[in-house]
């Protein structure tokens, strides 16, 4: 049993002989005086006995409810004592032994409740030490934690004077990969060394704290230099990447960098912090390993950046992309013949943005996969939806580097066919050179498995690359589409003889061309000429929402029929 549970035990001990002695004394003259006197027989003794016990046990219920009620029979006591004195003068011994007792019971009952406040309090303060110990630390590590670190900083940059205050945050690379490789036994090791590695790279009065994750930051208090930061920055990052045996594992931690410098106190922490967390933002974009001061001239690029990038993820999930069409006609009698897939984003401020706003931070981001699958499903589903107005009607859909590489890629084009019923002969795949060629080996490989599902493949922007021609006999390829450039320039007289050499390659390697940005009835007239089948451009029309096209075809049909 515990200390306070025994001292509990005594002082109920106590309390129930403090409340009988008083029930005694109270029913000392009518009752109890006679009996202990041997002047009264067996029903006094039990009557005495029953009144006196019923009394305690009443007292006792109620005071369980209202403590103070068990001080109710030592008052009574005392004041009938009193009056007792006051009328004869004297007390009988027993009655004056009794009111001792009760008078030195009721003293050992305070001494008891005083001790056991006492205690009390020593628990409460001892409780309280461990609360706020609690929450000012990180258990896993027990570093500082985020709340810690903003006591200081804040304590920091009221105290700066004129000097600098540093804030370095540090992120670690790869810290998941080890998480989900080794389990987290080995992660939580990890965290805690690189703990004691930040630790034992700085002052005692500076302080190392971890924000939560792999993230720790570390406060550099009343700088005199700014370039001490940078050096313990640097020092840190180079024990951190010290090799370390976790089990059998041997790791490196690499961690990035960024660091925020303020003189004096007009900067709020969340402001110097938001600084550091735009430099290892920096840091990290420059390679793994580094460490990076904010820079306020780059501020602005890189916090829109950001922002866009969130933004566009946000959209990703809220759906705010749609495809529109661009007819491809068929150049004799310019009617159309299919459409290439266009991807837009319908921002809610910014209105319709068109791809090359947006595509190369997709894919950056990685998240071209995840989009550029969604618009072929989209397009697949409304070409296959066109089929009923026109039967044969194509479709084109670009493919990115990404989802070029990306293994799945054959498997979700076949799932995309079987779920729309677009028949695959009507979709054709268009990627550049400059995809195709990032692994030329396995480019050639995955048309080719995207080939066997009965799709063809069109090389975009066709001359545009670097020695097309040597790629033609590699690439299972069906057909060129001729970039706008030449076909712009087809009016002088140089540029006419290049967009007649790539006809005449397309010829030669039995590709089917198709000529894209055709902008007047001048140029279309000259392909014609040149014997090139198919056209798309301004000329003809301009890329549009299904619905437009949709009411372009029925136009079409009601005309030919
Ligand atoms: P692209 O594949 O070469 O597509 C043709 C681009 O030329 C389109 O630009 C189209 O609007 C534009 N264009 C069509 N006719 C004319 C014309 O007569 N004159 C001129 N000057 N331009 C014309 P858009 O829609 O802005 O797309 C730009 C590029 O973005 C595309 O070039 C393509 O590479 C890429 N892209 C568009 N949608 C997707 C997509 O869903 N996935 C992937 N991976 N890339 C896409
Ligand atoms: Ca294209
Ligand atoms: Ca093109």
């Amino acid at each position: 049993m515990s200390r306070t549970g025994a001292m509990d035990r005594v002082r109920r001990c106590v309390d129930h002989a403090m409340i009988l002695t008083s029930l005694l004394l109270l029913a000392w003259p009518a009752l109890v005086e006679d009996v202990v006197r041997g002047a009264a027989g067996a029903g006094r003794l039990i009557a005495a006995a029953a009144v006196v016990g019923t009394a305690a046990a009443a007292v006792l219920l109620l005071a369980r409810r209202r403590p103070l009620v068990q001080y109710v029979p030592v008052a009574a006591a005392v004041v009938l004592a009193g009056v007792r004195f006051g009328r004869d003068g004297q007390l009988s011994p027993g009655l004056t032994w009794l009111t001792l007792t009760v008078a030195a019971v009721v003293l050992v009952r305070q001494f008891l409740g005083a001790r056991a406040n006492e205690g009390l309090v020593r628990d409460l303060t001892r409780q309280r030490a461990q609360l706020v110990r609690q929450a000012f630390r990180d258990p896993l590590t027990e570093l500082g934690n985020r709340k810690l670190f903003m006591d200081h900083a804040r304590d920091a940059l009221a105290d700066a004077d004129d000097t600098m205050t540093a804030v370095i945050l540090f992120d670690l690379d790869g810290f998941k990969e080890v998480n989900d490789t080794y389990g987290h036994t080995v992660g939580d090791e990890l965290l805690r060394t690189a703990a004691d590695r930040l630790t034992a790279n700085v002052r005692t009065n500076d302080t190392v704290s971890r924000l939560g994750g792999d993230e720790f930051v570390v406060l550099l208090p009343r700088l005199v230099d700014d370039q001490i930061a940078d050096t313990v920055a640097n020092r840190i990052l180079r024990d951190l990447a010290q090799p370390l045996t976790v089990g059998e594992a041997v790791l490196s931690i690499r961690a990035s960098a960024g660091i925020a410098i303020t003189r004096g106190s007009d900067m709020l922490v969340d402001e110097v912090l938001r600084e550091a967390d735009l430099a290892l933002y920096q840091a990290k974009g420059e390679g793994k390993g580094v460490a990076r001061r904010f820079d306020p001239a780059q501020f602005a690029a890189v916090e829109a950046r950001r922002r866009e990038e969130a933004d566009l993820r946000r959209a990703l999930d809220d759906g705010e992309f749609e495809v529109h069409y661009q007819p491809i006609v068929d150049l004799a009698g310019e009617h159309t013949v299919g459409v290439e897939a266009l991807v837009r984003w319908n921002h809610p401020e910014r209105g319709l943005v068109p791809p090359i706003a947006f595509l190369d931070m997709a894919e950056s981001l990685g998240l071209l996969p995840r989009l550029g699958g969604w618009v072929l499903e989209e397009a697949c589903r409304q070409a296959a939806a066109w089929q009923e107005q026109q039967p044969g009607f194509e479709l084109n859909v670009n493919l990115s580097a990404s989802q070029l590489s990306n293994p799945a890629l054959v498997d979700e084009v076949r799932g995309v066919l079987e779920r729309t019923g677009l028949p695959p002969s009507l979709l054709v795949l268009e990627l550049t050179e400059s995809v195709a060629l990032v692994d030329l080996v396995e480019s050639a490989r995955v048309l080719g498995a995207l080939k066997t599902l009965g799709v063809r493949i069109a090389l975009d922007d066709f001359g545009t690359g670097f020695s097309s021609l040597s790629h033609l006999g590699t690439l299972p390829v069906d057909v060129v589409k001729i970039d706008k450039s030449f076909v712009q320039a087809m009016q002088e007289t140089t540029g006419a003889s290049v967009a007649e050499a790539v006809l005449q390659i397309a010829r030669t390697f039995n590709l089917a061309p198709v000529a894209e940005g055709v902008e007047d009835a001048g140029q279309a007239s000259r392909l014609r000429e040149l014997e090139c089948a198919q056209a798309q451009g301004y000329h003809f029309a301009r890329p549009m929402p299904a619905g437009q096209l949709t009411e372009l075809l029925t136009r079409q049909a009601t005309l030919s029929a």
